[in-house]
């Protein structure tokens, strides 16, 4: 290979050529190699081949190859390499070896013809590398992705599998599409020609997004929403890439939303929102296919009492019952919810006729008539409604609903567990109501209340034992407004505490001053409303004004109603415990109206038991009144109480009551409330009075 001819011919070689001796040193480079390396020959010099490669590690690589291919002579294989040109760069070379032998075949020394592939090499790597990243993108993705071709699987990510609770992607590629969807589709179509209509719009449109139900291995169907895109592959064929997105969760999420949007997280009834909604859907189809539809508003009867003493805790807990009790009382197509507080709404549709609505009350009323458990204690808490009709009582849900809420205040006013249907009469109640809500604002600062006296008299000795303090409220734009019309307001506004605690200063300051006039005791009575004693501080607070007062703590009473009782908790009956002690007197109202359990009577230290008027009315003529009474007053003999018979109008009730051994007796055959010094008067009078009736006898 020597001489100058051959060089040439060398120079032609379309591949960089260096010609090395059996030492390792150039001995011929042609131009393709000057111009990869940037050296000639010259420059080369007496550097062994190797010196010009990259790293220790190659030319180390290729000094031993070198002796390899000197002492085996091996059959030549393409070796890849790089070098480092002049310049820094890196080139990367793949090379062929060609021995050199002389006349006798003796080796002479190695040729090696060196391409440059440091450019293929790059698009290699730039392939092998947007290949890895489009499968870590399509084995990591979230979503599953899939290759359908001819109407099957041909590739899935793993994803797919996992969605779909498969192990084995061998086995998931061998399904079609419709072995993964339940028969029908949500909207009642059949999934394999659903499937096919996709398709065409998806064909049609280039892409097409849309929510499928699939199956799972385990049989579970879920919602996904898919993503078809036709498309065509390397190969030139028809694919269709295709993206499935779990929707479970989300849609559990708006599911959730939407729930809470609409409904009561207490109860899971309806909310107001939803309540409305569905009203005024009600009332224009009652409108259309003029259908009656009648709505009650539900309000809980002393909820405020439990709730704000046992907590909000036991509070929610009668809510919670109360919903389901109602729930027990509807129709399938009928609505019941919660407006809000312990206010509930029915909404009855379609009814025969508007009093078909009675029925419903009356069942609701029923749920309320069994007691509550609550810290494992009974409580008794009925329900107030107001029932308005469509059309009658109102063209739109909003006026149905306000008069529903009259009728309901109707029947609190009219002394609650009760229902009423909306009358027109009920709109001016309301206005009354509005004014006295109105004005109670700042009565008390104005000084608009007074404390009247109404004497309790001695039944056997005729003699003045004492009196009830009555509240009277005067004010100008109301004239004088009843107690039984503006207690229930002030309780419900809050006001009550600080009223009470008026009437109880007033009437001790004023009986104290009978006792300084007349030099004699008086027992005085004050009314005290539940909310007054709900809480162990309110409650202290009124014995200790007691404690504080002047008159002795056995002159004065407080008369309380059965409302009280059904929710005392331990630390209240702390409170009675003590008002025992301090010897205060306490007194039952209203016996025979409310729930008259024996068991109240036991539990706590009552001194007095007050009947009703209601009885005492009807006591001459009603045999049955007459047996109550007469249970009443043995009764009360036998646990050692004092008995007043509330509402004497008539002499004859007078001498029933008498005679029956009642102790005390109060009514307008003695005197109407009065003022305190009318009652000074009348202490004075009716001493003589009787006293002149004694004498005559
Ligand atoms: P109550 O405690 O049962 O009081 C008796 C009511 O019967 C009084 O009505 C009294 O005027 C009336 N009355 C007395 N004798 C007769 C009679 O012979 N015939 C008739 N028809 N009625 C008679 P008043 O004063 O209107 O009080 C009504 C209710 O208001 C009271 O019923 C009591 O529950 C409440 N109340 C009055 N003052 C107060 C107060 O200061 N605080 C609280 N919390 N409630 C009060
Ligand atoms: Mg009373
Ligand atoms: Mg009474």
């Amino acid at each position: 290979m020597q001489g100058l001819a051959q060089e040439a011919l060398l120079e032609l070689i379309p591949f960089a050529f260096i010609q090395i001796d059996l030492e390792g040193k150039y001995v011929f480079a042609n131009a393709k190699y000057t111009e990869m390396t940037g050296y000639t020959v010259k420059e080369l010099g007496d550097t062994k081949f190797w010196s010009r490669l990259n790293t220790p590690d190659s030319r180390h690589k290729t000094m031993a190859l070198y002796q390899h291919i000197l002492t085996h002579q091996p059959e030549p294989y393409p070796v890849e390499s790089s070098v480092r040109h002049r310049d820094g760069r890196l080139i990367h070379t793949r090379t062929l070896w060609g021995y050199l032998r002389d006349k006798h075949q003796q080796l002479t020394g190695i040729m090696f013809f060196v391409e440059d592939i440091t450019q293929t090499k790059a698009i290699d790597t730039s392939l092998a590398l947007s290949l890895q990243q489009y499968r870590d993108l399509f084995e990591n993705a979230q979503d599953a992705l899939l290759i359908i071709q001819n109407g099957k699987f041909v590739e899935c990510n793993q994803a797919t599998l996992d969605m779909l609770g498969y192990t084995s992607r061998e086995n998931f590629l061998t399904l079609t599409p419709s072995d993964l969807s339940p028969a029908y589709q949500p909207d009642g179509q059949n999934s394999i020609s659903k499937a096919d209509e996709m398709m065409d719009i998806a064909l049609a449109q280039g892409s097409h997004r849309f929510e499928w139900e699939h199956v799972r291995a385990n049989g579970e169907v879920f919602p996904v929403e898919v993503t078809l895109t036709p498309l065509t592959n390397a190969a030139g064929e028809k694919v269709i890439h295709t993206v499935w997105r779990d929707l479970t969760e989300l849609k559990k999420h708006q599911a959730l939303v939407l729930k809470q949007a609409h409904y009561d997280s207490l109860t899971g009834l309806p909310n107001r929102l939803l309540l409305l909604d569905r009203l005024h859907q009600r009332v224009n189809e009652a409108r259309r296919n003029h259908q009656y539809l009648a709505i009650l508003f539900i309000d809980l009867d002393n909820f405020k009492i439990i709730n704000d003493s046992l907590g909000h805790q036991y509070g929610d807990q009668i809510l919670q019952e109360a919903a389901e009790r109602l729930r027990t009382v509807v129709r399938g197509a009928d609505t019941v919810g919660r407006l809000g507080g312990d206010e509930f709404l029915v909404i009855l549709s379609d009814l025969k006729k508007p009093s078909d609505a009675e029925y419903v009350a009356m069942k609701v009323l029923e749920q309320f008539n069994r007691s509550f458990e609550l810290k494992g204690r009974h409580f008794m808490m009925t329900s107030s409604i107001g029932i308005a009709c469509f059309p009658g009582d109102g063209e739109d849900a909003g006026a149905l609903l306000q008069h529903a809420d009259m009728a309901m205040y109707h029947s609190k006013g009219e002394g609650k567990n009760r229902f009423h249907f909306f009358t027109k009469r009920m709109n001016n109640n309301v206005q009354r109501r509005l004014q006295l809500e109105g004005q109670l604002h700042g009565a008390l600062a104005r000084n608009e209340f007074t404390v009247y006296f109404q004497p309790i008299i001695h039944l056997d000795s005729m003699t003045v034992e004492g009196a009830e303090a009555l509240i009277r409220w005067n004010n100008v734009a109301l004239g004088t407004v009843t107690p039984d019309e503006f207690i229930p307001i002030a309780e419900h506004m809050g006001f009550i505490e600080d009223i009470g605690i008026y009437v109880l200063e007033s009437a001790l300051a004023e009986t104290n001053l009978w006792r300084q006039a007349l030099g004699r005791d008086f027992v005085i009575s004050i009314n005290v409303s539940p909310q007054q004693i709900k809480t162990a501080k309110l409650f202290n607070k009124l014995l200790d004004i007691i404690a504080h007062s002047p008159l002795p703590n056995h002159l004065v009473q407080l008369e309380i109603t059965e409302g009280v009782l059904m929710i005392a908790d331990e630390d209240i009956l702390q409170c009675f415990a003590k008002l025992k002690d301090m010897g205060i007197g306490l007194g039952l109202d209203d016996f025979g109206t409310g729930y008259s359990s024996l068991s109240y009577l036991r539990k706590y230290p009552f001194s007095t038991l007050k009947i009703d008027q209601s009885f005492v009315n009807d006591v001459v003529d009603d045999e049955a009144d007459q047996e109550l009474v007469n249970a009443t007053i043995a009764m009360a003999k036998a646990m050692g109480l004092k008995l007043v018979a509330e509402g004497i109008e008539t002499q004859a009730q007078c001498n029933f009551m008498k005679e029956a051994k009642c102790h005390l007796g109060q009514g307008y055959l003695f005197s109407k409330p009065i003022t305190s010094e009318q009652f000074i008067m009348f202490v004075l009078s009716f001493n003589t009075q009787n006293s002149a009736l004694v004498d005559a006898h």
